[in-house]
């Protein structure tokens, strides 16, 4: 069996941070390192320290990546879990912090250089070469690729292939309604499901979404880093010597740069986008705290990032955070947020 005893070990959520390395763009590069990592055995490997204003905050992780860690090195510690959704398991993975922390990059990476590829594409091609020799045992695997992004609670098909660059909805009349059957799946109308075999076919939808993220992001004020992204892979897997059934579902999310909007002033459209981004963040927060205090009532309809994704947070479904942070000393006021933020779902 594939299982993973890991993640198994420990409550649902885990909680990985990153640190990006320090770009010839960042502000102040000369300072005094905000950025420490603790040398003590018991936290080695999991621990950093944020060093703001001569003070030092210390916080703990399931594992913390320093600026050196590699795509591999990541992918390493994560190809468990992903190979658990060919178990049958939902599985979610996250990346949040503010725009320029690296979410994109531990993603998606940069996909035309192969050291550098993120973990969606690194996840795919894992999951396709394990399905294929699993036909040894008798497995036949069914995939279905969604990828949708969620801005201003509108969701747009980043798979569409006409996608208009305005307000999707408003041209074509789709509603994107989220719903969930009695077995637990997800459907969301009229958006783009597509069958895929192949690491080729998947290779191929990848650019497409990327194509199509960036076109909005040129013609829609650098939108790409207000909206959740969301790629989703559906497994149905039928083993037919022992008529065993699985189903498991991967979904791997670039949420919205966590920087705290409201401090621009922002006004009109800008204002709407920031209460938005403000609202699903906090409901992710909400739903999460929820979960890992194993509260009755989870609050998952309060944004759509939330009840989209209500099958895969609860019950024995496997989430994993990446908490991404700027070694650039003028964002480590943002840093120290989304480290505090990480803190507390772990
Ligand atoms: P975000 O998606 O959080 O806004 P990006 O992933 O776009 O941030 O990263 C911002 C910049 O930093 C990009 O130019 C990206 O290529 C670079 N970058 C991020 N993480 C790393 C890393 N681990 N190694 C090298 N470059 C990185
Ligand atoms: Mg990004």
């Amino acid at each position: 069996r594939l299982h993973n005893t890991i993640l198994e070990l420990k409550g649902n959520i885990r909680v990985f941070c990153r640190v990006r390395p320090l770009l010839p763009d960042d502000g102040a590069a000369t300072e005094a390192p905000v950025i420490s990592y603790p040398t003590s055995v018991e936290s080695l490997g999991r621990g950093i320290d944020l060093i703001q204003s001569g003070n030092k905050y210390p916080f703990t992780f399931d594992k913390v990546f320093d600026h050196e860690a590699s795509q591999q090195d990541i992918f390493v510690e994560i190809s468990q879990l992903v190979q658990s959704a060919l178990d049958g398991y939902k599985v979610c993975i996250f990346a949040y912090g503010q725009t320029g922390s690296g979410k994109t990059y531990t993603m998606m990476g940069r996909p035309e250089a192969q050291e550098e590829k993120g973990l969606i594409p690194r996840s795919l091609e894992q999951i396709f070469q394990s399905s294929q020799s699993l036909q040894a045992q008798g497995w036949k695997y069914k995939m279905q690729a969604s990828m949708l992004e969620i801005y201003n609670e509108t969701i747009r098909d980043l798979l569409s292939i006409n996608r208009p660059i305005a307000s999707e909805s408003a041209v074509s009349g789709k509603q994107y309604t989220i719903k969930h059957d009695a077995n637990g799946n997800t459907h969301v109308s009229d958006l783009t499901v597509v069958d895929v075999s192949s690491i080729a076919e998947i290779s191929s939808l990848l650019r497409q979404a990327a194509q199509s993220r960036s076109v909005g992001r040129t013609h829609m004020n650098e939108q790409s880093s207000r909206s959740h992204m969301v790629f989703t892979l559906r497994i149905s897997g039928v083993n037919e010597a022992t008529e065993q059934q699985v189903q498991g579902v991967l979904n791997l999310i670039d949420l919205a740069g966590s920087e705290r909007l409201s401090r621009s002033g922002a006004t009109g459209d800008r204002l709407k986008e920031t209460q938005a981004i403000n609202k699903s963040l906090s409901s992710l927060s909400d739903v999460i705290f929820a979960l890992a205090k194993k509260e009755e009532h989870v609050p998952y309809r309060n944004s759509k990032l939330t009840y989209l994704l209500q099958p895969c947070l609860g019950g024995d479904s496997k989430t994993l955070m990446f908490v991404n942070v700027s070694p650039d000393p003028t964002s480590v006021g943002e840093s120290l947020c989304s480290l505090r933020f990480a803190a507390r779902v772990n």
